[in-house]
């Protein structure tokens, strides 16, 4: 109500502009005794310029005009008090006193203002989203104390940043070894070449032997592009899948690729590293290697965005 201090005072201080029509504005009656106080209050040198105002209206004797001015002056002062109120029930940053005090203007203000209305839709987005059960990038991080993946919003996470203990041996997820399956038969239903026979769960060892054996044929700076460190692996969740072509080379060819790309969603996986997407994920793009998510890779798919991202979880390389 502070804020709301001078409007009343601007109110106030033009009431001799329409002294002349009190009785024939009923609706403003009641609020004669208060504007008789505040005229009283501030009954200073600015009456002798209210004073000639009201006579050089009435001087005129054009009713219209003094009309018109009590109108204008009514939405002014509203307009003001209105304004001044929705400041005064948003959070203040010390940047936002700074600017006030600066008295930087009314391009700041309405700079700030429809900053505070875009962060509003945003926050309505999240919102909506929420309701849709899908995580927020806002989400709790969960490390297991157990040696299993840190999950964002109930969602598992293992990249360079996130791993998993050498014990952590879950085995294949079932729900998600059944959908592989449902999309692997779908692919083949329509002519593309896929085996039935996947890389899914591997333990930390097998993980170890495989690394191991990269970076003795390629050196550890190449097959960290490729491959994970023991103990950093999606396979080891039991929820990564690496599809192959029936000759068992790995699923690379174009239109098996884009077939994941359009589809794997349908049957709650993404594919999880894609080109562009290297600083993120930590991985060169590997066309053949899905992750089952469920539900939220409908979501994920339509943003067209690295699990990283859309979990807010940090990516990149080991730390
Ligand atoms: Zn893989």
């Amino acid at each position: 109500m502070q804020s709301c201090f001078p409007s009343l005072i601007l109110l106030l201080s033009t009431g001799p502009l329409f002294h002349w029509n009190w009785n024939r504005i009923p609706c403003l009656f009641q609020y004669k005794h208060t504007y008789a106080a505040g005229v009283s209050l501030l009954c200073c040198g600015c009456g002798q310029l209210r004073q000639g105002c009201q006579n050089r209206i009435e001087d005129k004797g054009d009713e219209f005009v003094k009309h018109k001015l009590l109108m204008i002056l009514l939405a002014c002062s509203l307009a003001g008090c209105g304004f001044t109120g929705t400041e005064d029930t948003a959070d203040k940053t010390d940047d936002d006193r700074t600017a006030d005090v600066a008295g930087e203007g009314s391009l700041a203000k309405d700079a700030e203002s429809g900053e505070k209305t875009a962060d509003q839709n945003r926050e309505k987005a999240q919102e909506n989203k929420d309701e849709k059960q899908i995580p927020a990038a806002a989400g709790e991080v969960v490390i297991s104390g157990d040696g299993s993946p840190a999950t964002i919003a109930g969602v598992p996470i293992v990249n360079k940043k996130y791993g998993v203990s050498p014990d952590y041996a879950p085995g294949e997820d079932p729900t998600a070894a059944a959908a592989a399956r449902e999309l692997i038969a779908a692919m083949q239903s329509q002519g593309l070449d896929v085996s039935d026979s996947w890389s899914g769960f591997r333990s930390y060892e097998y993980q170890s032997e495989l690394y191991n054996g990269y970076v003795a044929s390629s050196g550890q700076e190449a097959a960290d592009t490729f491959s994970a460190r023991p103990g950093f692996s999606e396979h080891q969740t039991g929820l990564a899948f690496d599809l192959k072509h029936a000759s068992g080379a790995l699923l690379e060819n174009p239109a098996e690729a884009q077939w994941l790309l359009d589809h794997a969603h349908e049957y709650g996986f993404i594919v999880r590293y894609q080109e562009g997407w290297e600083s993120i994920t930590g991985y060169m793009a590997e066309p053949w290697h899905i992750r089952y998510v469920g539900d939220i890779a409908e979501d994920i798919h339509a943003r067209n965005i690295p699990l990283e991202t859309y979990l807010g979880a940090e990516g990149g390389d080991y730390r």
